[in-house]
């Protein structure tokens, strides 16, 4: 299709009239789709249904010798941490393993943080007249909604290729009501950038106005990918701790997309410090996380690489699902000039970007044809994007033709959107 901003006005009169035509037969087939989250799909599940019969009748010693039903092990078992120490950049006695979800973890730091304060700190973050917290845009709407239940102000920061835009961070962060960052440091959620060696070490060691500043640093998807490459993300907590700032960075991270993404484990790992910090106030809220799932999962994955062919497995049913979502966007939208598409090499996530004031139409319309997609604004704190441009798609959990359908659906209604905006214009 030539490009849009092209077109006559005639012209795109009859584009709208023939798309219309393609949106009322894609409407005829009665489409029931959901692209709304990135939940792993059951194929992904199986690969780890042998945890289900783990640990077995009468396994249930630790490498200590420890009774793994019974209570206690707030930090978690040893084999486990040493199991996850490469993962996390951590050695074991810095790691934490919590029970299914690393967003648990993030949520207690942040509540600790504001009931009880952090190492280096002057007092619980609660007590300050105002706290804020830094969001790279787009962003992960979980953080985001972290903030606003616990009326946390937060700040939006570009997003570049190589990470935040550090300018705008280090001019910000002086400012001493700012109080933390999040980060998805590896194929974020949802732009799937990496950030640079340099974007991880002046974050490590930009002058913060508060002493208690603290980088939340999700690494959800640190084995996710989906292409041959391998990034190799700079160790945060090594160059924290190089920088002289060791208590600076959170790092979280969890088997959610790696094993089971209701019964896997969560991690933190940080600085001695924090660490302390951390289960100080674990162990008040928990006499110990399930050390069976941790043993569960010691046993399914104690096989050399095994870890490695899992991922293999996960990256074989879901990279043919993002190439089906790219490919079609390029087939029906490549050279109209109405939308933009990352083309990510891990993570979970698609961003579609539209042109200025589409977004909440193109949702609305892929509504009309049966297709469940994330918001429009999700991407942004308060679920506001002042431009109305981004979205986030989301391919793993449908299954590959359903994914195929849905990509022909918001390819199609994004042309919608933009025409009918360029007929606005
Ligand atoms: N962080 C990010 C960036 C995510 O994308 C997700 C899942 N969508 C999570 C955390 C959730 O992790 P968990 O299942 O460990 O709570």
């Amino acid at each position: 299709m030539p490009p849009l901003a092209d077109q006559t006005p005639d012209l795109l009169r009859s584009t709208l009239a023939e798309l219309q035509a393609r949106y009322a037969s894609l409407q005829s087939r009665g489409l029931k789709l959901d692209m709304t989250r990135g939940k792993p799909s059951p194929e992904q599940l199986d690969l780890s249904e042998g945890l289900l019969t783990l640990p077995g009748n009468r396994d249930h010693l630790t490498e200590a010798g420890e009774d793994a039903r019974n209570y206690g092990g707030v930090q978690g078992l040893a084999e486990v941490r040493a199991l996850f120490s490469g993962v996390l950049g951590a050695p074991p006695e810095q790691i934490a393993v919590g029970n299914n979800s690393s967003l648990a973890l993030m949520h207690d730091c942040l509540v600790y943080a504001l009931l009880k304060g952090v190492p280096g700190g002057e007092r619980p973050w609660s007590r300050e007249p105002e706290i804020r917290f830094l969001c790279p845009v787009p962003g992960y709407d979980r953080h985001f909604a972290l903030c606003e239940t616990y009326g946390l102000v937060m700040e939006a920061v570009p997003m570049t290729p190589t990470g935040p835009d550090m300018a705008v961070v280090e001019e910000r962060v002086r400012d001493p009501r700012v109080k933390g960052m999040w980060c998805v440091p590896q194929y974020s959620n949802p732009g799937g950038e990496t950030y640079a060696d340099e974007t991880v070490e002046r974050l490590a060691r930009m002058e913060a106005g508060a002493p208690d500043f603290r980088l939340f640093w999700d690494n959800a998807y640190a084995l996710h990918h989906l292409t041959e490459r391998r990034p190799n993300l700079r160790n945060v907590l090594e160059a924290a701790a190089a920088a002289g700032r060791p208590d600076r960075p959170i790092v979280f991270a969890s088997t959610s997309k790696v094993t089971l993404a209701g019964a896997g484990l969560a991690f933190l790992a940080a600085s001695p410090e924090n660490l302390r910090w951390y289960l100080g106030h674990a162990g008040k809220r928990s006499i110990g996380p399930d050390k069976l799932n941790q043993l569960r999962h010691v046993r399914f994955l104690r096989e050399a690489n095994a870890l490695e062919r899992l991922m293999e497995g996960h990256r074989r049913l879901l990279a043919p699902k993002f190439k089906a979502v790219t490919d079609t966007l390029e087939r029906v939208l490549g050279g109209s000039g109405a939308a933009r598409w990352t083309t990510p090499e891990g993570g979970y996530f698609i961003l579609l970007e539209v042109p200025d004031g589409c977004a909440t139409r193109v949702v609305e319309l892929a509504a009309g044809c049966g297709l469940a997609m994330t918001p429009a604004g999700a991407t942004h704190p308060y679920g506001r994007d002042p431009d109305d441009r981004m979205l986030r798609l989301a391919p793993s959990y449908p299954s590959l033709a359903e994914v195929e359908a849905a990509a022909e659906v918001i390819a199609l209604c994004t042309l919608i959107a933009a025409t009918e905006a360029r007929l606005r214009a």
